[in-house]
């Protein structure tokens, strides 16, 4: 017989450079089309997990808060897929306004990761990856994280998320 899926992880992360190691890992196991969305109050670590997403898929041009900019492509610097970096929170409109972006890039070529985008781009794809990082409860440095990984859809039935966890 064969064990269940594994669809949902939960993982303690205890300092910026293992969310980065995080992000590393999940881009292995990452394909073009995949939606990666990241849930978490400011500063809480999505832009931090989603930089070592962008060094482990190779990407050109370093990940930082899209505060300016609702999205941005990092074009892969090998033949892997391109990062389209989302920061939803400006996005009123959701995915309407998304496709109006006319991101010179195809989405479902590439790997999209959406910080914010609850309620707003489920429909960018049935499969989808939902990454929940809160502050640890009682943490006095501030450093330590919960994430919850959550895979939807049957891309995620099958993946093995454990590889995630070292
Ligand atoms: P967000 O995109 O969720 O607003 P950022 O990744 O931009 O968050 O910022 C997270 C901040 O928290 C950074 O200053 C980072 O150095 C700090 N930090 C401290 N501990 C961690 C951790 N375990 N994981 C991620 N970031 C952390
Ligand atoms: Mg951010």
């Amino acid at each position: 017989h064969s064990p269940a899926p594994a669809i949902a992880l939960e993982l303690t992360v205890n300092s910026p450079g293992q969310m980065g190691e995080l992000g590393r890992r999940l881009a292995k196991i990452l394909r073009p089309g995949d939606l990666v969305m990241l849930t978490g109050e400011l500063g809480a670590g999505k832009t931090t997990l989603t930089r070592g997403l962008g060094e482990g898929l190779g990407v050109r041009g370093a990940v930082t808060s899209p505060t300016f900019v609702i999205a941005r492509v990092h074009p892969s610097l090998g033949d892997g897929p391109p990062l389209v970096h989302v920061d939803a929170y400006r996005l009123g409109g959701g995915l309407d306004e998304m496709e109006d972006l006319d991101l010179d890039v195809s989405l479902p070529d590439s790997v999209i990761v959406v910080e914010w985008g609850d309620g707003k781009v489920e429909e960018l794809s049935e499969d989808r990856l939902h990454v929940l990082i809160h502050r640890a409860v009682g943490d006095t440095t501030d450093e330590v994280r919960e994430v919850t990984l959550r895979g939807i859809g049957e891309r995620w039935a099958a993946a093995d998320l454990t590889v995630l966890s070292a």
